[in-house]
C-alpha cells in the first residue's frame, strides 16, 4: 500500500464503508439475491394482481432461460431430436429481456391489467432441414387479469387472462406467454438460411431455380394453409 493521496483516500473510504451497518453497505435498490426488503424480486414474488396494479408495478426482466423451467424443458425436448454435439448448451444462458407494467383497465380500478414486451432467442430444430437454428421469440402482452371465469367488459386490444390462483408470479405469466409464442413448426426464416434449399456447394440457390415458383407457392401454402 503506497502513501500517495489516492490510496490514502481509498483507505479512508474503506474504513467508512466497514463502519456502516451491513444493510447500508450495498445498494438495496437493485434486484438480486442480496435484496432483503419485503418486496424481494418483483419477477418471482407471489402477489395479487390488484396489489401489483395498485403499485403500478414495473417489472424489468433480465433472466436466463434456464430459470424458466417449463420453457427450458420444451426447448430441450425439441433439441433432443438432434444428435449429440449438434447443439451447444449455452442457449440456456441467454436472457429473457423485457419489461412489464401493471395498472388498472379503467378509472374504477376494478380490473388489473399488465402490458409490455419481452423477447429471447432460443435454439430450435428447423422442421424443413432438421438443423438447429436460433429462433427469436417475442411477446407484447396486453392482458386483463381476471379471476376464474369472471365476466368482464371488453377493452380495446386487451385479451382476457384467467388467473387460476389468487396470487400470481410475473415470471410464470412471462413463461406461459413465451411458450405460447413457440411456433407449432419451427423453420428457418428464409430459404437462404435453410439447408433444405441449399445447393451441393452449400450455398442457397440464387441463379438456377427451376422450382422457384413451386417453392414460393409452398411458402404461401405454409403461411396460409386454408
Ligand atoms: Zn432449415
Amino acid at each position: 500500500m503506497g502513501t500517495d493521496r489516492k490510496s490514502t483516500r481509498f483507505m479512508g473510504d474503506y474504513r467508512q464503508f466497514c463502519a456502516m451497518p451491513v444493510n447500508d453497505r450495498f445498494d438495496t435498490s437493485g434486484r438480486g439475491p442480496y435484496h432483503a426488503r419485503a418486496m424481494g424480486n418483483p419477477l418471482r414474488d407471489r402477489r395479487t394482481a390488484v396489489d401489483l396494479a395498485s403499485d403500478e408495478q414495473v417489472v424489468e426482466i433480465a433472466e436466463k432461460i434456464s430459470s424458466f423451467r417449463n420453457l427450458t424443458e420444451i426447448v430441450e425436448a425439441d433439441l433432443a431430436a438432434l444428435g449429440a454435439g449438434k447443439v451447444a448448451g449455452e442457449w440456456r444462458d441467454r436472457e429473457v429481456r423485457g419489461e412489464l407494467q401493471f395498472g388498472f383497465a379503467a378509472l374504477d380500478r376494478s380490473i388489473p391489467i399488465v402490458s409490455g414486451s419481452a423477447s429471447v432467442d432460443v435454439d430450435a430444430v428447423c422442421q424443413r432441414c432438421l438443423e438447429p437454428f436460433r429462433l427469436g421469440l417475442s411477446i407484447e402482452p396486453r392482458l386483463l387479469l381476471v379471476k376464474g371465469q369472471e365476466a368482464v367488459q371488453e377493452f380495446d386490444d386487451f385479451e382476457v387472462w384467467e388467473l387460476e390462483e389468487s396470487t400470481l408470479r410475473v415470471q410464470d405469466i412471462v413463461e406461459e406467454l413465451l411458450i405460447m409464442a413457440l411456433p407449432l413448426s419451427a423453420r428457418h426464416d428464409t430459404m437462404a438460411e435453410c439447408k433444405a434449399f441449399a445447393t451441393d456447394d452449400g450455398n442457397a440457390p440464387k441463379m438456377k431455380r427451376p422450382f422457384a415458383a413451386l417453392g414460393s407457392q409452398m411458402q404461401q401454402f405454409e403461411k396460409d394453409p386454408d
